[in-house]
């Protein structure tokens, strides 16, 4: 079997000589665990920070250990003393990377396929979709009327904030993206009101011209010049998610920040960082919604599948880096 260790650590963009592909032996389940065969694994803008040797909300990867991820998979063997899962059962787990996976029965969480494909489990209905939903509904404290901003619209998260405030009563939906094909996908297929490529021009002169009063919301994908033209254009009491700041993750020197943080006092505005992991408690009513417009075909998700399992998850990880992804960016075993 197969599994991608980190070879090195990147400095600024990382390249597919930071990863390595290595054959093991498939291990067997102990006491209280299972194996898995992975069948989808997502590759995560977050995985850029745990290459490098930084404490923050998740510890760094190890140079010659196997990378970590989410990924749905099959159980092919059960250790001793699991009564929760059998041979057969289909599970999301945090040990992607590799063909199998040992994972203790309490750290996976049983999904059903009649319900929705497998790889909706990491995105539109897994970490992805709740990280949109509390992101707007929680952080932002999103209400209905307000015009919203959401930069990396066209990926994973940004796709499902967009729909979601369109569902409950935006006033404006504007979007960002890096191409004229993305652009079109938000307005003609997400019912995006308005978006633009922020590779045309200054993106604090796209977003004044595509949202004329201004908008209410931020939802941060992006941070950097995107952040400085969301304060230009917010109004009074307008509220920014953080989310992630992708502009300014293979940066090897210091970026510079937004010069015009005196709006956000002028303006009253709010700037208030987020975690998913913050908010499972959500996850039963972000399943119930987001499950009901998809099944009504009122919320739609793309993905972009990586066919090739282990062997084509470095190259995978690096395309979405460079936005070779609409929606989902995954890997198919
Ligand atoms: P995406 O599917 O959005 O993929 C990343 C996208 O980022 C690419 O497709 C690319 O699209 C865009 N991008 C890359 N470089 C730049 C740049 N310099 N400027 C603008 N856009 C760029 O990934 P996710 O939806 O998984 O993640 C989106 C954001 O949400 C990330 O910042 C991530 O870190 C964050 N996140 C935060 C979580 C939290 O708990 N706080 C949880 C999950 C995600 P394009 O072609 O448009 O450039």
């Amino acid at each position: 079997a197969l599994e991608v260790r980190l070879a090195s650590r990147p400095t600024g963009w990382p390249t597919e000589d930071n990863f390595e592909i290595a054959e093991v032996e498939v291990p067997t389940p102990g006491e209280g665990q299972v194996l898995v065969r992975n069948v989808v694994m997502s590759v995560d803008p977050y995985m850029r920070g745990r290459m490098n040797d930084v404490k923050s909300y998740v510890p760094p990867f190890q140079v010659g250990a196997p990378l970590e991820g989410g990924a749905v998979g099959e159980v092919v063997a059960v250790g001793t003393n699991v009564t929760s899962l059998a041979v057969g059962d289909n599970v999301l787990h945090g040990l992607g990377w590799r063909d199998y996976a040992v994972v203790p029965a309490t750290h996976t969480v049983k999904v059903d396929p009649n319900v929705a494909p497998l790889s909706a489990y990491l995105g539109a209905l897994g970490m992805t979709g709740l990280t949109a939903y509390a992101g707007l509904l929680a952080t932002a404290e999103f209400k209905e009327g307000d015009a919203v901003f959401v930069s990396g619209a066209a990926g994973a998260v940004g796709q499902l904030v967009g729909q979601i405030a369109r569902l409950k009563g935006a006033s404006r939906v504007i979007g960002s993206a890096g191409s004229a094909e993305k652009v079109k996908y938000l307005v003609e297929e997400l019912g995006f009101d308005a978006a633009f490529n922020y590779k045309d021009g200054p993106v604090a002169e796209q977003l004044a011209a595509a949202a004329p009063d201004g908008i209410d919301v931020y939802f941060d994908n992006v941070g950097g010049e995107h952040l400085e033209a969301a304060i230009e254009n917010l109004n009074l009491n307008g509220r920014i998610t953080m989310c992630g700041a992708i502009s300014q993750y293979n940066e090897s020197e210091k970026p510079s920040g937004p010069s015009n943080m005196i709006q956000i006092l002028a303006k009253r505005l709010t700037l208030r960082g987020m975690l998913v992991g913050d908010h499972k408690a959500l996850q039963p009513q972000f399943v119930a919604e987001v499950g009901a417009w998809i099944a009504s075909g009122e919320l739609k998700y793309s993905e972009t599948v990586v066919e090739g399992g282990v062997r084509q998850a470095p190259s995978a990880f690096l395309g979405m880096l460079r936005g070779e992804n609409t929606g989902k960016m995954l890997v198919q075993f």
